[in-house]
């Protein structure tokens, strides 16, 4: 027999716990269309629908590179202008550089010793940005890299963290950190959800990943004829006819999507317009796509570079907030790990 739905008293839906937001970019150069479609949209997107959003510049991690080190203040007062351009909101969003928060570092020496040596060593986006770093040698800050990360996610207990296909692996740490540290002295920390985009790994113009340190990046700032310049030289392939297919024609596909982001589009559709235009007429149609779309981004850009003690002060007052999560988490640790005296 059928009972009526309406028979069964509705179960009490809990009210769901807003999500923490927690995500960041390395103060190593201006940011790219890699991380606004990869991960910087949607910071906004969260921000706007009220989530609590926190994002970290994390400035120790770049001590490894000294052609960086030495224009650090630069790189960071670079990142927040794009962050606000990008239509981060400072009054809520928690912007803050992690060699600030004491706190949150000395969440690092737990956490390391709650992952061996070799997951540290077989982490494969560690291996690919030690490939690529212009280092001699691995430094010991290098290897902690996945652990640091997990303290800056855990610090403000983050819920979801929205990041490009390379930090992946990062965030698998992070969640193996969290339920090591919880198991073992009660429970401290949530288990952190990744959040991937549309486009979680937007290739540069050498049809590489797109990185700041790599040389293969259209940078958000840039101008239209910058744009139009490096778009020239993508590399693509010699086949006239357009389509989307990345996993077959990757530097094309990327090139197609790019236009296709921008334009709010499917990309096969866009690929089916330019049809056998060739390389020459899909760059074209790419280089107006991004012009157009981040014409007003850039225009903002602009405007808040004029005022920079504005963006440190915008700093300094994510700082200070940053530290008074940190404390608290950290005394939440110290308390389960019997170590307040
Ligand atoms: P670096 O070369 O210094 O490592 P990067 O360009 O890789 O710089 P990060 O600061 O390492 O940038 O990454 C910041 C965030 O942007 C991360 O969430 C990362 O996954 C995302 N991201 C970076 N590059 C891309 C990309 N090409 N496509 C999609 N997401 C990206
Ligand atoms: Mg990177």
């Amino acid at each position: 027999m059928l009972t009526s739905p309406t028979a069964t008293p509705a179960a009490p839906v809990a009210p769901a716990t807003p999500d923490r937001v927690l995500t960041g970019d390395r103060p190593t150069g201006p940011l790219h269309l890699g991380h606004y479609f990869g991960t910087l949209r949607n910071r906004v997107r969260l921000q706007n629908e009220g989530v609590d959003l926190f994002l970290v510049i994390p400035d120790y991690q770049v001590l490894t590179d000294r052609d960086v080190a030495e224009h650090l203040g630069e790189h960071v007062e670079g990142l927040v202008l794009d962050y606000l351009a990008a239509g981060v909101d400072a009054d809520r969003a928690t912007i803050f550089t992690h060699s600030a928060v004491p706190a949150l570092n000395q969440l690092l020496l737990p956490f390391l010793s709650l992952v061996s040596v070799a997951e540290l060593g077989r982490n494969p986006t560690v291996k690919d940005e030690i490939a690529h770093s212009r280092q001699a040698a691995v430094s010991g800050l290098m290897y902690t890299y996945p652990a640091h990360q997990a303290a800056d996610i855990l610090f403000c207990k983050a819920t979801l963290v929205p990041v490009g296909r390379d930090q992946e692996p990062h965030l698998e740490l992070t969640r193996t950190i969290a339920r090591r540290f919880n198991e073992r002295y009660g429970p401290v920390f949530p288990e952190p959800r990744t959040l991937l985009s549309e486009a979680p790994l937007l290739l540069g113009t050498d049809g590489t990943k797109m990185s700041k340190s790599r040389a293969n990046s259209l940078v958000l700032k840039a101008t239209s004829d910058e744009t139009a310049r490096l778009i020239r030289g993508a590399k693509t392939d010699a086949t006239r006819l357009i389509s989307y297919d990345p996993e077959h024609r990757p530097e094309v596909s990327n090139l197609v999507l790019l236009a296709a982001l921008c334009q709010d589009r499917d990309p096969h559709e866009v690929a089916a317009e330019i049809g056998t235009g060739g390389a020459a007429a899909l760059k074209a149609t790419v280089t107006e796509a991004v012009n157009t779309y981040f014409a007003p981004l850039r225009a903002r850009r602009a405007e808040y570079a004029q005022d920079l003690g504005h963006v440190r002060q915008l700093l300094r007052e994510g700082n200070r907030r940053a530290n008074e999560v940190a404390e608290k988490t950290l005394t939440e640790v110290r308390e389960a790990m019997g170590t307040t005296y």
